[in-house]
């Protein structure tokens, strides 16, 4: 059984239709990586996922469970999380406090706040610092730590290196990949040679349709190339 479906799922902002039709199907346990041009609708596909944006026809069934509907906290519950683009910490808070307030709503799991200090060490000598202070790589791997403490079986994560240092891109892989126990993920990356390499599946959306849905090893980066571009 699949760990999300996606029926003919559409998303509007007013009378675009930033996501068109879009059937999909993710297992558990795969990296899937979305890729596609600036407005290809890849942002607004994941917050449909996520329920902070709301689908305009079609359906979206997780873990068994229809949740096309249904508000944004019952996905949590479900093991549903999210890290947006612009990663959305609380700039006021420290490192701390913003991993705290997650971990209060967490389902039960083996992600604690111990374990994720663990994981994730780079994080441990900024527990005081507030998140308006990190760099654009430290405020990633604490929204990416925020989200594991949800307990997550299905992790979306919105532009994983946008902004980022080569350095600070490959820390964030780096640690995503290390993990123990890791979620299934699916990654929205521009960068299409990363998503090729850490992803089993891509995805290329082109105004809002799925243009190419292939295995990493199955495909050219002329392929993904071409897709993105609306060339094939
Ligand atoms: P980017 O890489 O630029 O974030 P994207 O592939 O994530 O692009 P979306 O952000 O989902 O694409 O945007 C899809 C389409 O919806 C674009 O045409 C965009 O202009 C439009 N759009 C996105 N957000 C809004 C909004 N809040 N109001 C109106 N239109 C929007």
């Amino acid at each position: 059984m699949s760990l999300l479906r996606l029926e003919s799922l559409s998303a509007r902002h007013g009378l675009l239709t930033a996501v068109q039709n879009i059937d999909l199907e993710v297992a558990e346990g795969e990296t899937l990586a979305l890729v596609g041009a600036n407005g290809a609708g890849k942002s607004t596909l994941l917050r449909t996922i996520a329920g902070a944006h709301p689908p305009a026809g079609g359906r979206i069934a997780f873990a068994g469970t229809d949740i096309t509907g249904g508000p944004a906290h019952q996905r949590v519950g479900l093991g549903l999380a999210l890290v947006p683009e612009g990663r959305r910490l609380f700039p006021a808070m420290t490192v701390a406090e913003n991993l705290a307030v997650a971990a209060r709503r967490a389902r039960p799991g083996e992600w604690t706040l111990s374990s994720v200090y663990d994981a994730f060490p780079a994080l441990g000598p900024l527990r005081d610092r507030r998140a308006s202070a990190l760099s654009g790589g430290q405020q990633q791997l604490t929204a990416i730590a925020r989200a594991l403490l949800t307990n997550p079986r299905l992790l979306l994560i919105d532009e994983v290196s946008l902004g980022l240092s080569p350095a600070a891109v490959d820390t964030v892989y780096d640690t995503l990949t290390g993990l123990a126990s890791r979620p299934t993920l699916v990654l929205v990356e521009q960068d299409l040679n990363r998503a090729l390499t850490v992803a089993g599946r891509v995805i290329c959306l082109l105004e809002g349709r799925i243009v190419l849905a292939a295995g990493t090893a199955d495909v050219t980066r002329e392929q993904v190339t071409e897709a993105y571009f609306g060339l094939r």
